[in-house]
């Protein structure tokens, strides 16, 4: 029943049951982000998104491949082809190396995503570090006559690639509205046809970041890097391929396009995609979405948040929508989720008090098995973590003493919250400004479990002494019947 796994697919736009090609190794390629700025709470949902995809499907035990590159070639806006490169003109502006800027801004990243208990994929290819393979796709791709040369760069051949291929199959596109359109627009581009896109691009002598190249000093189009260091690290036929909607078109597209055009098939088998996130409260203002960081909403030091959220929070709000629908950036969502967290890990403190009775009044059995029927849904984590808070009332009605449960079926609970909360949804509970406070609490336990240890050998000098020590420390003990309070006087 677990195993059954379907996921939706962004090709055949269908939710297919998840076969992997060679079971039960998993190749996963995700897009990373383009190290020149903070992440956002955009880079966070396509993190946790993935990074739920991978636990769960480590969790199912498969032993996955996961592959999230870092897109540290520059680049120029959109279609690689106009404007000044992202990293090169962070690097101009600060005076800085382009090198610089990309280690400063990933190991930002890093932590960010460290805060955010995603997990770190098996490797991390830097576009950078693969300039020789993507220039060899690229000779691949004018070898089979879908590349053409010009001044120095290469461009993909989209009007002839549709001709023994289906460009557009991914987002739905369709080549003659592209063609009639900008056949229109066509001006003194070097390029066929302007929805043609570089695969290589000659640099201009103030372009900071280029390498040497048969066509020309340059440096390879944006599409290229995702194509190559999937092939190269996850084979010519790989599981799944992710990234956020706004990656369908064009980079997606042509990285189809590309991997087709050169090796004559498809190589990604699953096509995943995250959806974005909006913004309801009009107030907050449009710039909010893509400009609150992630150390500016974990810090509050953004104008309109007025406090800070934790990244558990953050993690708990973008889980509580399912990954395809669109989520609703708002502060009355924030604090939403940071109840909702606080109840879960209230609820998870309550199991662990409960005492098992003879026998059990609740269903355990169906709140397992709806669990997985969720998750197996296409990640269905908004059911999911309605049935995590429906056993989260039934733990409390236990405790409470209106329902019973018996000593297997309290061991399954302990096992699926434990495997749900942490193990899947990557959830943890947090230190929150009182740590030092947790400290001292851990410390005065400990302290009184020893005091109870001699009282038990009837070593009352050694125990009284304890009660003074502590005393002193302005720690004042209670002995009840039900054990030892404490209090800070
Ligand atoms: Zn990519």
């Amino acid at each position: 029943m677990q195993n059954k796994l379907f996921i939706y697919n962004t090709l055949s736009r269908e939710k297919q049951l998840f076969e992997p090609i060679h079971p039960p190794h998993v190749g996963m390629y995700v897009c990373g982000p383009t190290v020149y700025g903070d992440a956002h709470i955009g880079h966070a949902r396509a993190a946790v998104t993935f990074d739920l995809v991978f636990r769960y499907l480590k969790y199912l035990g498969y032993k996955v491949r996961y592959v999230r590159n870092i897109t540290d070639v520059g680049h120029l806006e959109h279609d690689a082809d106009e404007g000044e490169d992202r990293i090169a003109k962070k690097a101009r502006l600060e005076k800085l190396e382009p090198m610089e800027v990309v280690q400063y801004y990933t190991t930002r990243y890093h932590l960010n995503m460290n805060q955010l208990n995603v997990l770190p994929p098996s490797i991390e290819p830097h576009a950078s570090g693969h300039i020789i393979e993507q220039q060899q796709l690229v000779e691949k791709i004018i070898e089979k006559g879908y590349g053409y040369v010009v001044n120095g760069s290469v461009y993909f051949d989209v009007e002839k690639y549709n001709q023994s291929y289906d460009y557009g199959k991914l987002s739905g596109r369709k080549i003659e509205d592209l063609l009639s359109y900008t056949r229109t627009l066509k001006g003194k581009d070097e390029k066929k046809n302007s929805f043609d896109f570089a695969l290589w691009k000659k640099a201009g002598p103030e372009h900071i970041m280029q390498w040497p190249s048969k066509w020309s000093d340059g440096f390879p189009g944006w599409h290229l890097e995702c194509s190559t260091m999937g092939i190269k690290y996850l084979g010519e036929k790989f599981d799944i391929h992710g990234g956020g909607l706004d990656l369908l078109f064009p980079h997606h597209e042509c990285e189809i396009a590309q991997t087709k055009a050169a090796l004559g098939k498809e190589a990604v088998k699953y096509w995943m995609h995250n959806n974005m996130i909006t913004i309801s409260e009009q107030k907050m203002g449009k710039s909010l979405s893509n400009f609150v960081t992630l150390n500016e909403l974990f810090s509050g030091k953004h104008e309109l948040l007025k406090k800070a959220y934790s990244p558990m929070t953050a993690r708990f709000f973008i889980l509580q929508a399912h990954y395809r629908s669109t989520l609703a950036f708002s502060i009355k969502a924030f604090q939403s989720s940071e109840k909702g967290l606080q109840r879960i890990f209230n609820g998870l403190n309550t199991l662990n008090k409960i005492t098992p009775s003879e026998s059990s009044s609740i269903d355990m059995q169906s709140l397992k098995e709806n669990c997985f029927k969720a998750m197996n849904d296409d990640l269905n984590t908004p059911i999911l973590i309605s049935f995590l808070f429906d056993g989260i009332k039934m733990i409390n009605s236990i405790y409470d003493g209106n329902e019973k449960i018996n000593t297997t079926d309290l061991e399954q609970m302990k096992k699926l919250y434990n495997d749900f909360i942490y193990k899947i949804l990557g959830l943890k509970e947090e230190e929150d400004i009182s740590s030092d406070d947790k400290m001292v609490g851990n410390l005065v336990n400990m302290i009184l479990k020893l005091r109870q240890d001699a009282k038990t050998i009837k070593d009352f000098n050694t125990a009284d002494k304890i009660r003074s020590e502590l005393n002193k420390l302005g720690i004042e003990i209670k002995d009840k019947k039900d054990g030892i309070e404490w209090n800070k006087k």
